[in-house]
């Protein structure tokens, strides 16, 4: 990759040539008209404001050695040197008059905002002790590491394995594990990898072009797309920035979306515009004729019978009025798909899929149609993700651990996909257990997750958190409730492996401090990062391992040995030695490419931030696979084992890969569903939502509530102190279509009190055609808070006073607007806004999907205008109501065990998988 290939037949160049970034001079723009010549040294890193990992460049000012701005890396194989205004405003994250530059131990009750400054001796001697004694108490269970964003590969997996606990705890179940778990179920991959630039139809049931997922290096893509003449479709109730450069938006009622598709996939079967050969030899379907008809021989003639008599009731006419889409549409887009066989990319993350009721079967509804165009890691289809993304090893892999965490995988949600992580502080609630040591590292579930009032209750409460660490780079809702507060690394500030499915290649990118990366390459050397970073923020895995070290410091609790140098036998392991092991021996391709350049692998990395380990990687399940001898294949599925683990299966007489099911092909019909509880639900289908029309109340004027979709220029959390993104975007408006709007007596602006089941929120209206009627809409990311001063960002939250109305009532009241204010940078003396939004999920309970155990967003909610004494910003909770709910929605689950004793399905993994033997009841 050349930035020539970037910007063909032009002798210009948008960036510095990789020569000559050691050393590039130009004129400094502030000091026009006058040439002042500047000399700047150009470091890669990785950008970390969200998990697209694009490249980023530091611009390094060589006479003060302060980074002066982030640009785009060239030789980012995903990015290609593009950014979205995110990526930039990295500069100002780590320019932050307000950030936190020292560790601090609150000194005051927990929550009561009393800190003193403390040496990171202080911090890891403390926690290191704490966690020492819980594992020699055998209370492995009691430490707990709960992630919000991760940004780097398989490090903490490895660091909680040496640990021997099961202690990952993620965002993802109010993320993104609803969808994930309808992939799994059909390829054992749990997340698609469109090759949108290939694609001769794109559907998308998200905003890929402003914010989905990997947002720049798709969005780049689907416009590659385009502009090589594929036709584009967004389902999405509200106009989207997507949705108005489709070809065609479908504004489908939320929830609907699994039915539009399965009429779709009706009509390509109908039509025959199904690939009915792909069906026969890729899917599992005589496995459901089996089913269905045991002792039969099945016939595939009988199955496509079968099957289309199944989805006999998704007419056009059906899904139109489940959906509100004309069915001409409907028709005219599954034609369109069905069409483009081969060559049909899409995509679903968060919206349909993690907002309903059975968000899950939207993502299988959608596979469903990639299946039938036989658009499987074909070019210009949806490949699994694990085909397009590289994972590290390491010189020494610890064992699985031997623990199986109930507050992470609890009976009742044997599939669910990912942690039930949301519920922590109800399962505390319940006594179902306590933790010693908790850490939130870049997590702010106070503020992020539905039922944060619930949160708060539990981590001030010291019988039930023991010690409550907040790893983060920012002040946040929930770290004011931590006993330490460790200050992080940002992007340009840390080291990390990246590598993303962002298209159909595979890629690897590190994530570096870029002021040691460039002060070393001036001949200083550092012992730790935080000497060349600023104040004394700590590098993670630096923290990590000296952490290691305090926990087991003579190594009998067998821990250090995994946080020994792989270079220098016994001693402590450097993170530059981590990374050094991984580019030298696990990144095919890489000491060639970098030998070629005479560089070590390390530097050809920190030099050039990533590395294209492979381009066009398509259809790996059809790999031949060499059988060895004493493998065995069963006779009627055709999947060969190797002492009883499968590792292919015959198609046409040869073995090839297949994908990891429990059949080795696409599983249309899912034996696991059938086999744990849900059978009604085996095949692709359609859940009707708990936002469903049936289940709202006209007399009441219920209406559903999207609040799903989130702003291209803000970051759930990060951005808060980035001065550029809250000057463009600080407003969340309540989306509300005129029909709705007439009805209710509401104008543009007014105020509005939006009550959902446990309490309400005060916003003001925004009337829009660009929202289907019966719904409403507000983003998230706004609304941020605090309580005191000291404790989160000026340039983005409103001071805040929390009162408690009852024993379980509270109300957040803004008492004071955005302002300008004095500190070392000028331009906060110039804010110009006072708004900052409105937070609207403290207001919503938690809804465990039953299947997957996502958090289902979608709100019913009554809208009118506020009642005088409302104000905007007001946000009301009763947390007895959301206990309730919760208990409400834990009965609709199906609990373990499963076949055979087993708490979840073997062959499903799960982050940080435990030994096998854990999987099953004692
Ligand atoms: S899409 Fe934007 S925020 Fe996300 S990694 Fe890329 S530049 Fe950063």
């Amino acid at each position: 990759m050349t930035v020539e290939r970037l910007l063909p037949g032009t002798a210009l160049t948008a960036y510095p040539p990789v020569e000559k970034w050691d050393d590039w001079h130009e004129y400094d723009a502030k000091q026009w008209p006058r040439r002042v010549e500047k000399r700047y040294m150009l470091v890669p890193t990785i950008c970390f404001n969200c998990e697209a990992a694009c490249g980023l460049l530091a611009w390094i000012d060589k006479d003060t050695l302060s980074v002066r701005k982030f640009e785009g890396n060239p030789l980012h194989p995903a990015s290609r040197g593009r950014n979205c205004a995110k990526g930039p405003a990295t500069i100002n994250q780590i320019n932050d008059p307000e950030r936190i530059l020292y560790p601090l131990r609150r000194s005051g009750g927990r929550g009561e905002g009393q800190w003193k400054r403390v040496t990171w001796d202080q911090v890891l001697d403390e926690i290191g002790g704490r966690i020492r004694k819980a594992f020699l108490e055998g209370r492995r269970n009691e430490v707990m590491y709960h992630v919000g964003r991760p940004g780097h590969e398989r490090t903490m997996d490895r660091i909680l394995k040496a640990w021997g606990i099961d202690g990952h705890n993620s965002h993802t179940n109010v993320c993104s594990a609803s969808a994930r778990l309808g992939y799994a179920l059909w390829t054992g991959y749990d997340r698609p990898s469109p090759d949108h630039a290939n694609a001769r139809f794109i559907l998308l049931l998200s905003s890929h072009l402003e914010s989905g997922h990997y947002f720049n290096p798709h969005a780049q893509r689907i416009i590659d797309g385009k502009l090589a003449g594929a036709k584009l479709a967004v389902m999405d109730p509200r106009l989207s920035n997507t949705a108005s450069l489709a070809d065609y938006w479908l504004p489908t009622y939320p929830g609907s979306e699994a039915a539009v598709l399965l009429a779709m996939a009706k009509i390509i079967l109908d039509e025959g515009l199904a690939d009915l050969d792909h069906l026969e030899k890729w899917t599992n379907w005589r496995e459901w004729m089996e089913e269905r008809h045991p002792g039969v021989e099945p016939r595939f003639g009988s199955f496509v019978a079968e099957l289309k008599a199944h989805y006999q009731e998704f007419t056009p006419e059906f899904a139109s009025a489940e959906s509100g889409v004309a069915k001409e549409q409907i028709v005219l887009v599954a034609r369109l798909i069905g069409r483009a066989r081969g060559a049909f990319a899409s995509h679903v993350w968060r919206g349909s899929a993690s907002g309903n009721v059975g968000g899950w079967q939207v993502a299988r509804a959608l596979q469903f149609l990639t299946v039938l165009t036989a658009s499987v890691g074909t070019p210009g289809g949806t490949s699994p993700h694990a085909w397009n993304k590289y994972k590290p090893v390491f010189w020494k892999e610890p064992p699985p651990q031997k623990d199986w965490n109930e507050l992470l995988f609890p009976k009742e949600w044997p599939l669910s996909h990912y942690e039930m992580s949301f519920l922590l502080p109800h399962f505390l609630k319940e006594g179902r257990g306590r933790l010693d040591v908790y850490f939130t590292r870049v997590y702010n579930p106070v503020w992020t997750n539905p039922d944060g009032m619930t949160w708060m209750e539990v981590l001030r409460d010291e019988s039930k958190i023991g010690l409550h660490a907040a790893l983060t780079p920012t002040w946040n809702e929930t770290a004011i409730f931590a006993d330490f507060v460790l200050p992080m690394g940002l992007a340009g500030e840390r080291y990390d492996i990246q590598s993303q499915e962002t298209h159909s290649g595979r890629w690897v990118s590190f994530r570096q401090p870029v002021l040691r990366a460039a002060r070393e390459r001036m001949g200083e050397s550092f012992r730790f990062t935080y000497e060349s970073n600023p104040g004394e923020v700590w590098e993670e895995d630096e923290f990590w391992i000296e952490l290691s070290w305090r926990i087991d410091p003579d190594g009998a609790l067998g821990i250090r040995s995994w946080f020994e140098s792989p270079f220098r036998p016994g001693e402590k392991l450097t993170v530059q030695e981590y990374y050094r092991w991984i580019f030298e021996n696990a990144v095919p391709g890489l000491p060639e490419a970098a030998a070629k350049d005479g560089l070590t692998p390390f530097d050809y990395m920190g030099r050039k931030g990533a590395f294209l380990i492979e381009d066009e990687v398509r259809e790996l399940h059809k790999a031949h696979v060499a059988a060895p001898p004493n493998a065995t294949r069963d006779p009627r599925s055709g999947v060969v084992r190797v002492l009883g683990k499968a590792v292919g299966v015959e198609i046409e007489g040869e073995v090839v890969a297949g994908f990891p099911t429990p059949s080795r092909k696409l599983e249309i019909f899912s034996k696991t569903l059938s086999e744990w509880g849900w059978p009604e639900e085996a095949l692709p289908g359609y859940v009707r939502s708990h936002v469903h029309r049936r289940e709202m109340d006209a007399s009441k004027g219920e209406l559903v509530l999207v609040p799903t979709f989130r702003l291209p220029t803000l970051i759930h959390t990060r951005s808060g102190n980035t001065k550029y993104l809250n000057e463009i975007s600080h407003r969340n408006p309540l989306w509300i279509s005129p029909q709705d709007a007439r009805r209710l007596g509401i104008a543009t602006n007014d105020l509005v009190r939006v009550t959902t089941e446990i309490g309400y929120f005060v916003n003001r209206a925004w009337v829009t055609e660009g929202i289907a009627p019966d719904v409403v809409a507000c983003s998230h990311h706004m609304g941020r808070w605090r309580l005191r001063e000291g404790e989160g960002s000026r340039w983005s939250t409103a001071r805040v006073a929390l009162t408690r109305k009852s024993e379980t009532g509270y109300l957040l009241r803004q008492v004071e607007a955005l302002a300008p204010f004095q500190s070392s940078d000028p331009d906060s003396s110039r804010i110009w806004w006072s708004d900052g939004g409105v937070h609207q999920n403290l207001t919503f309970a938690v809804h465990p999907d039953p299947v997957s155990g996502m958090h289902c967003w979608h709100q019913k909610v009554v809208v009118r205008k506020a009642p005088s004494g409302d104000r905007y910003g007001d946000v009301f909770v009763d947390t007895a109501k959301s206990m309730e709910t919760y208990r409400k929605w834990l009965a609709m689950a199906r609990p373990g065990p499963g076949p055979g004793g087993l708490r979840r399905p073997l062959w499903l993994d799960r982050p940080v998988r435990p030994a096998d033997e854990t999987f099953f009841l004692k």
